[in-house]
């Protein structure tokens, strides 16, 4: 990774962006990349001290960021996460929704009901929740762009993930579906499907020798990513580069299995 350029002038320059879940791992490595690239960002997660610790390093880098508490499944945090962006920036362009739970491991069928309406309730439905509710902002701006984070596993479920898999394969379809109705409003919208990447939340897959061992045996690159390796498709998507690029998903996943 050491010789490639991640960075790229400023072809985000004024766009104001909002992350969620943004504080850690992929969402926090996309929101850096956007501001790097040029863009206001606003980062958010649910605990504040991981905002303000957030929010520090982005500011100690030079970058233009604001933070907020949100919770992706609370109706008054996503009012909060839009109203903030639009007091601190005057408008929002980009949504980058990231949130994700996965609080159990096994099979689709042996999940708990409560456990599936959790991951379907932070995966899928805040999801297109803050799609509806960032839409008028959006639109105010004459368009702009809407990205979902899915995972490999949305293509090819993992059995160990089984629920988590199936929310994640309906972001595809909400890629589609939100993609056709919002073309005529020129707001784009597309979705980033990672293989493995190093963050907390995929630790399983790498905490001991065996267990990374045996990740590894599916990524034909044989290594995982690093957080950083998804946001220049975060900001390729919503940049005038992708300007003709909507309903797609972008595999990231080092030769993972996908489609065709
Ligand atoms: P991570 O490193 O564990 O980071 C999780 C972030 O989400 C933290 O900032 C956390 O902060 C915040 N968060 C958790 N629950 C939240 C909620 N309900 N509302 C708002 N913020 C919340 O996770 P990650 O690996 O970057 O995962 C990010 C996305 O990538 C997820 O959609 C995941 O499914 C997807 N993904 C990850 C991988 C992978 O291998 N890592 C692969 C494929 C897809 P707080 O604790 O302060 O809320």
């Amino acid at each position: 990774m050491s010789n490639i350029n991640l960075s790229t002038a400023s072809k985000l320059k004024g766009k104001v962006v909002v992350v969620t879940a943004s504080t850690d791992g992929i969402g926090f490595a996309i929101a850096k990349r956007l501001a790097t690239d040029g863009a206001n960002v606003v980062v958010s997660s649910r605990k504040e001290k991981n905002v303000k610790e957030a929010l520090r390093k982005l500011k100690g880098e030079g970058l233009s960021a604001e933070g907020v508490v949100c919770h992706v499944a609370k109706a008054e945090d996503r009012a909060t996460l839009f109203s903030t962006a639009v007091e601190k920036f005057g408008g929002i362009d980009i949504l980058i929704s990231n949130a994700a739970a996965n609080p159990t491991a096994g099979p689709v069928l042996e999940c708990e009901e409560s456990v599936w309406d959790k991951i379907f309730e932070i995966n899928l439905k805040a999801a297109y929740l803050l799609s509806k509710e960032v839409l008028p902002y959006i639109k105010k701006r004459g368009g702009g762009s809407i990205i979902y984070v899915s995972s490999i596993v949305g293509f090819q479920p993992n059995n160990l993930l089984g629920a988590y898999s199936v929310s994640k394969t309906a972001l595809l379809g909400l890629t589609k579906a939100a993609a056709q109705d919002l073309a005529s409003d020129n707001i784009r919208v597309n979705c980033i499907a990672p293989g493995i990447v190093k963050t907390r939340f995929s630790s399983p897959f790498y905490e001991n020798k065996s267990a990374e061992d045996i990740a590894l045996q599916k990524i034909p690159m044989n290594r995982m990513a690093l957080p950083q390796e998804m946001g220049g498709v975060a900001s390729f998507l919503c940049s005038d580069d992708a300007s003709y690029i909507t309903g797609e998903t972008i595999v990231v996943s080092g030769g993972m299995a996908s489609r065709l």
